[in-house]
């Protein structure tokens, strides 16, 4: 029990790596907050967590907005009188070049994957402060090390995300907080389901070529990102502070040939 008595705030934890994730921290004795805009996928993994015996409660809220996010965190703190670990791990994809790209999406991606990521620390670092101790955890992607196709405000955003972590460790290491990034490659969820089909026409061609940027066989699942965020997570990783955690099959530091 690796968790055992500790609050988790996890955004977005409605699909994907942030489902796989609160249900893993409750298998390891933590209480987890579920967070997500879709209150139908929220409540499901908290379904799933309590048919486990786990404990978990959702939260509704648009980690854009400011008074949503507020609230969302007051209601934690009503609820538990303390955050250990927040996971801020909301995002969403927006394909294409910077000539292709509309004002809008561009807008859209960067609210989600960045202020997403502002938002919650900026209200939840507070009751961290008070107690001189938490773990954040920052979704990046490892498109903030490599050039990949079409990816520009994506890219941009999971960037700024790990500049940003490595800012906030610096600020909050005197409170002993410690503020760690997620750098996944391709992992299988609902999320890269979509992205597939909106950027190549033939299915099986793009599992080829994301298998070709690693060195990995095996595509990466939610289970491995998962792992990765109960380490940073954990006081196994006490001594890991503003660090990049790669989760990528070895796609950012191998090359085949
Ligand atoms: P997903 O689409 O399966 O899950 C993302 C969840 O975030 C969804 O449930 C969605 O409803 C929620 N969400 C979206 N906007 C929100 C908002 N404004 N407020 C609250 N919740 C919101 O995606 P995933 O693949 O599990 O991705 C999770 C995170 O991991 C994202 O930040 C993504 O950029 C990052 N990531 C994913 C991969 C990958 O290959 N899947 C790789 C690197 C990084």
């Amino acid at each position: 029990m690796r968790l055992d008595g500790k609050v988790a705030l996890i955004t977005g934890a409605g699909s994907g790596i942030g489902r796989r994730t609160a249900i893993l921290f409750a298998n390891e004795g933590a209480t987890v907050v579920v967070n997500d805009i879709s209150q139908e996928n929220g409540v499901q993994t908290v379904d799933e967590i309590r048919a486990s015996g786990g404990q978990a409660y959702y939260i509704k809220a648009d980690v854009t907005q400011q008074a949503e996010v507020k609230t969302m965190v007051q209601q934690t703190i009503n609820l538990f009188n303390k955050i250990d670990v927040l996971f801020n791990n909301a995002g969403i994809a927006g394909v294409g070049a910077v000539h292709e790209i509309e004002e809008d999406t561009w807008d859209k991606v960067v609210n989600v994957n960045l202020k997403g990521v502002y938002l919650p620390s900026k209200y939840v670092i507070p009751h961290m402060m008070e107690r001189r101790q938490g773990s954040i955890i920052n979704m990046s992607s490892c498109v903030a090390e490599i050039g990949l196709q079409r990816r520009s405000v994506y890219a941009a955003t999971k960037g700024a995300v790990l500049a940003l972590t490595k800012s906030m460790q610096v600020d909050y290491a005197p409170y002993q907080i410690r503020v760690n990034a997620l750098l996944p490659g391709t992992i299988l969820t609902p999320f890269v389901e979509g992205y597939l089909r909106s950027a190549y026409d033939n299915p099986d061609e793009a599992l080829n070529t994301i298998k070709s940027r690693q060195l990995s066989e095996q595509l990466g699942t939610p289970e491995d990102v998962a792992n990765a965020a109960l380490f940073l997570a954990s006081d196994d990783s006490k001594f890991i502070l503003g660090s990049p955690l790669y989760v990528d099959g070895g796609a950012v530091f191998g090359k085949m040939a």
